[in-house]
């Protein structure tokens, strides 16, 4: 499943330039799939991102159709073909380059969209670190709840409102109840704040009623992409008993345009462990893959820009980093499994959020709520600006790549969105 093959040779380079550039976040060896405009009101085609350029995929006659979903819902077979004849056409000395180069756009001269038709959003809770921190602010004395390291805890979550990177948001408005007040009030959200998850998506889905067993989970896996599940803290302490998040997390989530595939983070894998005095998985979570390379080594990073440093020419503030193998209790293939395990049926485009990726040190936090523990200790940043949550005109920025010893860098691209006021 997803073998190191001769597309991951870091030797390999490619005829379009920028893709060749130290430190390029689409370099031939990652070829992810986005979908892009060339002029206002088109409809979405399908691209490659290689270096700073965009291949459309149906004018390099790769495909017949620009319906994500449907390439999506390839076998794996069919798409390591795919890979295959663009790696080659994008090599070096390739005989496509003439006509292929006719296919190629500037990806500063294309617009975006939401990478595949998202039919349902499902969002985990997969860092235990994350867990633990958040609950130790809702419930100082019992802050990880005893099912958490056995279940993959989830909740479903709403598509219409994932946006791309790049579409502002307005702060969103609610119900929220301070401490010391004897009833709710509804307003502006005070207490808005990121959160640094990845999001996976379904390839091909199953019926209704047959679970994907774990040694099947990561064939109906199509990539990955950045996102940011905003999320409004003073509106979710207020609602979240007994069901759960619900408006503290749908007016806004934001993904990164390009979606690295499975075959791309084939060189990036890591073994999945627990400490010897946590539950080992139950056998449906188990097998013996997953504890050899079940794990993926992503680098995370996210940046805040406000207003004032802007204003001031200053460049985003780096305010987090950290590894997603090192955050994450549970594996994509454990998520598989897991939420077909009842017989639910996945689709192809559907997204599960990885949940908020916070590592295992504090300044590896994945959100604001952490990183100003609740609010009660601002982070700094330059000419003497505090945050403890987000300010309006604020611009959160998230960052991902992978590298090791004899592959080549493959990076994300950004994942970014600028905070609006409220509406009036
Ligand atoms: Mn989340």
């Amino acid at each position: 499943m997803f073998e190191i093959d001769q597309t991951h040779d870091p030797k390999l380079q490619s005829w379009v330039e920028s893709a060749n550039v130290a430190g390029c976040d689409f370099p031939i060896q990652n070829l992810p799939f986005g979908l892009f405009s060339n002029k206002p009101g088109a409809a979405p085609r399908i691209g490659v991102a290689i270096g700073d350029k965009v291949l459309d995929l149906r004018m390099a006659a790769l495909v017949s159709s620009d319906d994500m979903n449907a390439l999506m819902n390839a076998t794996p077979a069919q798409r390591a073909n795919l890979r295959r004849a663009i790696s080659t056409g994008l090599a070096r000395g390739s005989d496509q380059q003439k006509d292929w180069e006719r296919a190629l756009l500037d990806q500063s001269a294309v617009t975006m969209h939401v990478p595949c038709r998202i039919n349902d959003y499902t969002d985990f809770y997969t860092s235990i670190n994350h867990a633990t921190t958040v609950g130790k602010q809702f419930r100082p004395d019992n802050p990880l709840l005893p099912n958490y390291q056995w279940v993959p805890i989830g909740y479903h979550g709403r598509a219409s409102s994932i946006n791309v990177s790049g579409t502002d948001f307005k702060r969103p408005k609610g119900q929220t109840k301070a401490p010391d007040a004897t009833v709710p009030m509804v307003g502006p959200c005070k207490r808005l704040d990121y959160e640094l998850e990845l999001g996976w998506f379904v390839a091909q889905g199953n019926a209704q009623g047959d679970a994907i067993p774990i040694t099947d989970a990561e064939s109906h896996l199509f990539g990955v992409a950045l996102f940011n599940d905003w999320s409004a803290r003073d509106i979710q302490g207020w609602e979240y008993q007994p069901l759960g998040p619900f408006l503290a997390k749908n007016f806004a989530s934001t993904l990164s345009p390009w979606m690295v595939t499975m075959e791309a983070l084939a060189p990036f894998r890591d073994a999945f462990t627990r400490p010897g005095a946590d539950p080992q998985p139950l056998p449906y979570l188990d097998s013996a893959e997953n504890r050899l390379r079940g794990a993926f080594s992503i680098t995370l990073e996210v940046l805040l820009l406000t207003p004032k440093m802007q204003a001031a020419g200053k460049a985003a503030q780096r305010i987090s980093l950290t590894n997603a193998a090192n955050a994450a209790y549970w594996t994509p293939a454990q998520l598989v499994a897991h939420h077909t395990v009842n017989g639910c049926n996945l689709q192809t485009g559907d997204l599960f959020g990885s949940g908020t990726l916070s590592g295992p040190t504090p300044q590896e936090a994945g959100s604001l709520m952490e990183l100003s523990a609740g609010g009660k200790q601002p982070i700094a940043l330059p000419d003497g600006e505090q945050r403890t949550f987000l300010e309006d005109g604020d611009t959160v920025i998230f960052r991902g790549w992978c590298e090791r010893a004899g592959a080549a860098r493959i990076g994300f691209g950004e994942c970014r969105a600028t905070v609006l006021a409220a509406a009036v």
